[in-house]
């Protein structure tokens, strides 16, 4: 159960807007959420999102910290070079938020069975397409929304689906599942620091918004170019030939 006595002190900045409640707040304090992909994208996201009040995390992956991951994932530390992502992730998080209920996974996200987590929000930080297809799929087949966020060189792209029963639309009906899959983007293409955290933050807001039923624009693709400054919005439709959609 999510301590609920310490919301007006600990969140007083954000029951102030306009646009967040009391009931925000408390939904965010009782919310699940998991984050498959611990790097430039993850971090930030799962940092801002427990920072938030978010009082479950479940975070996956199976990588160690590198000397090279540092200018870009920068809650982690020098001393974390060679520890688990996942396990150096829960340090920060459990000393910013003693409460914060974290399960990690350093195993492969096509080892987890994601019948057994529930979720308000799962998130794709993942840096390849391959798993991204696969998480999809999965998500699909489990009526589970999932957030999508990738980011490489100046730009970056955010989309929700909400995988409902009754209507499909999902990555599938978006990106076609042809080329190099297993490319990861930010090793080949190089990506700045800032233009990723802006791109976990984006990820976090809207994340928060989706949670608290305020977030309209599911299936939307919101294309991010830091180096003009520039956002553009495109509502998805379902693909009829998507091989995912059993309707
Ligand atoms: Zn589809």
């Amino acid at each position: 159960m999510a301590n609920l006595n310490r919301i007006p002190q600990r969140y007083y900045s954000q029951l102030v807007l306009d646009d967040f409640s009391y009931e925000d707040q408390k939904k965010l304090c009782e919310s699940e959420v998991t984050i498959i992909g611990c790097g430039g994208l993850g971090t930030p996201l799962a940092v801002y999102l427990v920072a938030s009040g978010v009082g479950k995390i479940n975070l996956i992956d199976f990588d160690v910290v590198e000397e090279r991951n540092l200018h870009r994932q920068v809650f982690y530390k020098e001393s974390d070079i060679g520890r688990k992502k996942v396990e150096a992730l829960k340090d920060f998080l459990t000393n910013l938020d003693r409460e914060v209920k974290v399960n990690i996974y350093p195993e492969k996200s096509s080892e987890i069975d994601f019948k057994k987590i529930n979720s308000n929000l799962f998130f794709d930080c993942t840096d390849n397409l391959k798993t991204s297809f696969e998480l999809n799929e999965e998500m699909v087949n489990l009526n589970k929304p999932i957030c999508f966020a990738s980011a490489s060189e100046f730009n970056g792209q955010i989309i929700i689906f909400k995988n409902l029963k009754k209507e499909h639309c999902c990555y599938s009906c978006l990106f076609k599942e042809s080329g190099d899959l297993e490319t990861n983007h930010c090793v080949s293409l190089g990506v700045l620091g800032p233009a990723v955290a802006v791109i976990a933050s984006m990820q976090s807001l809207i994340g928060m918004r989706f949670i608290c039923g305020k977030f309209e624009e599911t299936e939307t693709l919101i294309r991010v170019d830091s180096s003009k400054f520039e956002i553009k919005k495109n509502k998805v439709f379902p693909d009829k030939s998507c091989r995912l959609n059993r309707l």
